[in-house]
């Protein structure tokens, strides 16, 4: 018997998602966004999982293009902060690695580079997001500075990035479209030349369909879970991909006014039974989880109580009619999203999928 704590990768719901973003967007490419490990899922088996389907996947620098490719991915893979050293060229073109530009040094970079294969471009504009890309004035000299070197293919897509798609209130979104639009409309390109865009991450593609362009950027969805705080009726056609899985190892009663774990932060109020659970921080848990976070318990809902260890969790059983040692938990999962739990964590499911460490065995499901 191995360690019973695992992450269960459902690649038939991952396929749902990809799906459901086709749906929504049938004329669109869609390039997967696969970085920092796939959001915990692993890069490589959802790459494979999807590459029937996809043309393209989105990572957030070369080592993790590079770790695809040597997987045998074939499939353009875009760095989605572009290049860190100018040398990044010539491997982005050898390997056809598409690139982010998002400022002047990485433009003179693959203007200056000598290539003999040209590479693709992203050009980023910064609509409001205010971290990366150009202004939209400077994102025309950029434009145009790059449209005129034969190292670059064409044709340049024209990227923006929201900074509050999943915020269904705000004007924000429709706000920053409008300054990309009407940048575009400004562009004036060389004649025969087309430009290629792409704005939407998940929450856009799920609830702004005038956002979607030429190439839609899902991530997050992918993985199955809904991007926004509210109910939305796209999002609730998501399968969650990965189920964080245990199992109980040690059971105990304890009297009323006992306490438990580190620091003694959680006190019954009543005679209790504390089951223990073989998974902690140690295995991407969050430590942040306060008394009372909902875990799984032969799919009952039951109280987290005490501190979470590095490698166990207690929980307090004693309504459950029954629970054995070996008994199965889940931490998140279909059953138990991943959304809830990072909310009373104060974090977003994002992270805590993301950060979820290699100790965890992903065991893929067709
Ligand atoms: C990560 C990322 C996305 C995907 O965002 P989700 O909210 O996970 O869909 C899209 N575009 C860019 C530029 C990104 O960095």
């Amino acid at each position: 018997m191995t360690r019973p704590t695992v992450a269960i990768v459902d690649l038939k719901a991952l396929r749902a998602n990809f799906a459901l973003v086709k749906s929504l967007a049938p004329q669109a490419n869609i390039i997967p966004m696969v970085k920092a490990n796939a959001y915990g899922h692993g890069m490589v088996e959802v790459c494979r999982a999807l590459s029937h389907s996809a043309p393209a996947f989105g990572v957030a620098s070369i080592d993790e293009a590079l770790v695809l490719r040597e997987a045998g991915i074939k499939q353009p893979i875009l760095l989605l902060e572009g290049t860190f050293s100018s040398d990044e060229v010539e491997i982005a073109s050898d390997n056809n690695f598409m690139l982010m530009v998002e400022n002047s040094a990485q433009k003179d970079a693959i203007i200056n580079a000598s290539i003999s294969r040209p590479v693709s471009v992203w050009l980023g504009v910064d609509t409001g997001m205010h971290r990366l890309g150009f202004q939209p004035q400077e994102a025309t000299q950029t434009y145009l500075a790059l449209s005129n070197t034969d190292n670059v293919a064409k044709p340049i897509v024209a990227a923006s990035h929201f900074a509050c798609a999943d915020d269904l209130g705000s004007s924000a979104t429709k706000n920053q479209m409008a300054i990309f639009d009407r940048w575009i409309t400004t562009l004036n390109p060389a004649a025969g030349d087309v430009i290629a865009e792409s704005l939407a991450n998940s929450a856009a593609i799920l609830a702004w369909p005038e956002t979607h362009r030429d190439w839609q950027r899902p991530g997050y969805m992918l993985y199955g879970n809904s991007p926004f705080s509210e109910d939305q009726d796209n999002a609730n056609k998501l399968q969650p991909v990965m189920s964080l899985q245990s199992a109980v190892i040690s059971l105990r009663h304890i009297a009323s006014g006992e306490s438990v774990g580190y620091t003694a932060n959680w006190t019954a109020g009543r005679d209790s039974i504390i089951a223990t659970i073989t998974v902690g921080y140690g295995d991407g848990y969050p430590r942040q989880a306060p008394n009372g976070t909902p875990v799984l318990v032969n799919g009952a809902r039951c109280p987290l109580v005490g501190r979470v260890s590095m490698d166990m969790i207690t929980v307090d059983v004693t309504d459950l009619n029954l629970v054995s040692i070996g008994d199965k938990v889940i931490l998140w999962g279909p059953e138990l999203s991943v959304n809830e739990i990072a909310e009373y964590c104060n974090t977003i499911g994002y992270e805590l999928l993301t950060r979820m460490p290699s100790r965890v065995p992903r065991v893929y499901s067709n």
